[in-house]
């Protein structure tokens, strides 16, 4: 990489992280939908049901699962259902 292609990666890893927020917290997850841009990372049980669920009540849909899934992630809770976590995904806002 060059110089500048690094810096342009740095910035557009930057970016993503400021406006990514994280919660467990299904209200809160809301909130933050309704009063911030960028990005929400949250479990997800993996059921489309709840999804579509999430995607009527808040209108943000799954836009990536990661390719690497961190350790323990079946230790945590679904954002909406609270069954058994499968995956650690971003959400964004449908416009
Ligand atoms: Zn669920």
């Amino acid at each position: 990489l060059t110089e500048i292609q690094k810096n342009l990666f740095h910035l557009a890893g930057q970016f993503q992280q400021e406006n990514t927020h994280q919660t467990e917290d299904y209200q809160e997850f809301k909130e933050i939908i309704e009063t911030k841009r960028g990005f929400l990372k949250a479990y997800w049980c993996g059921q489309t049901t709840c999804e579509e669920k999430i995607k009527e009540e808040t209108q943000a849909t799954i836009r990536v699962i990661p390719f690497g899934q961190p350790e323990g992630v079946a230790t945590h809770k679904c954002l909406r259902c609270g069954a058994k976590a499968q995956w650690l995904v971003y959400f964004a806002k449908a416009y």
